[in-house]
């Protein structure tokens, strides 16, 4: 490839303009044009104009270094010079956690391989802000099903888990039981104590709660002073005996210096019925907790 025609000068005034690195080889591997982002991505002292003629697989062999795997590098870069069929958009892992991004061009004249062209294009700030991106992505997903206040799993995250539990347990039949936990008289604790003692009062029992389940348990505040247990591989007799001892081991918290108490429902997902219906269950059997005195757990006959 000659650059003295005039059509070659804009081809070349073209490539030295552009931003991406590029260079073009002729037929026989040597370096016939090359820009100077091509310089500055591989931080070549020489000027572009001092590479030309130069023998680019030995410039290959001298500069793989730069490359996490130096060796592949080289041999793909054989591979394609082999195949000679256009690449479009590899990525190259560099050293220094850097991205490149790269596209090969044969150029054919009537038939005839006449030489290439390889462009890259810096992807690290365009890595490093998709990482950040995907980063920012997950807290803020993570954030969303996450009580702000006691640091569990929120009213949606429950809402998101508790379906998965319950197909597990159906497909695999194997028991599964939902504790609803409600505070008793949460109002006169805020009422006499105020509502930042209050909000220790929950954090308190969401701690309490965190620290007794099963790791295999889920658990979340449904909202309010309403908490959740979901205790997969759980009959309902041993859900009872768990749920019993978590709600007699439990002590006030010492900001307050009387009772605080909770009521519990437990029932258990029937393979043969939606789980809401064992969810209102639960519900029922707390409210049933309530009206026989408070401080109790009142397990569902369903
Ligand atoms: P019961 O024994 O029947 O459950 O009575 P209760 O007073 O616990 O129930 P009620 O539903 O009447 O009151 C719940 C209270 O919980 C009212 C509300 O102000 C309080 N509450 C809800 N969310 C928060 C919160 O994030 N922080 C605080 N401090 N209080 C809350
Ligand atoms: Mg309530
Ligand atoms: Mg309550």
């Amino acid at each position: 490839m000659d650059f003295s025609s005039s059509d070659c000068y804009r081809f070349k005034t073209f490539i030295e303009n552009m931003n991406d690195a590029i260079v073009v080889e002729n037929e026989s591997g040597e370096l016939v044009l090359a820009n100077q982002a091509f310089c500055d991505l591989f931080n070549i002292t020489a000027s572009p104009d001092d590479l030309i003629g130069m023998d680019c697989s030995y410039s290959a062999q001298q500069s793989k270094h730069l490359f996490k795997d130096p060796e592949r590098f080289i041999e793909r870069k054989n591979e394609i010079l082999k195949d000679k069929e256009p690449v479009r958009h590899e990525l190259l892992e560099m050293v220094g956690d850097k991205f490149l991004e790269r596209d090969f061009i044969p150029i054919f004249e009537n038939g005839e391989y006449v030489g290439l062209v390889w462009v890259f294009k810096d992807l690290t700030t365009h890595y490093i802000m998709e990482s950040q991106l995907m980063m920012l992505t997950e807290k803020i997903r993570e954030q969303s099903l996450t009580d702000s206040l006691t640091g569990i799993g929120n009213r949606r995250y429950l809402d998101s888990e508790l379906p998965k539990y319950c197909d597990y347990a159906k497909r695999h039949n194997t028991p599964l039981c939902i504790a609803i936990i409600d505070i008793d008289y949460f109002k006169s604790i805020n009422d006499e104590y105020g509502h930042e003692i209050g909000d220790q009062a929950l954090v308190h029992v969401a701690n309490y709660l965190k620290a007794s389940v099963r790791s295999s348990d889920l658990i979340g505040r449904m909202g309010g002073e309403e908490f959740m247990v979901v205790m997969p591989e759980t009959s309902l007799a041993d859900a009872a005996k768990r749920i019993s001892d978590l709600h007699a081991s439990y002590q006030s918290p010492s900001v307050l210096n009387k009772r605080m108490t909770f009521s519990v429902g437990v029932s258990c997902v029937l393979p043969e019925r939606d789980f809401k219906t064992s969810l209102n269950s639960a519900d029922q059997a707390l409210y049933q907790a309530k009206r026989e005195g408070r401080d109790r757990v009142v397990v569902s006959e369903d």
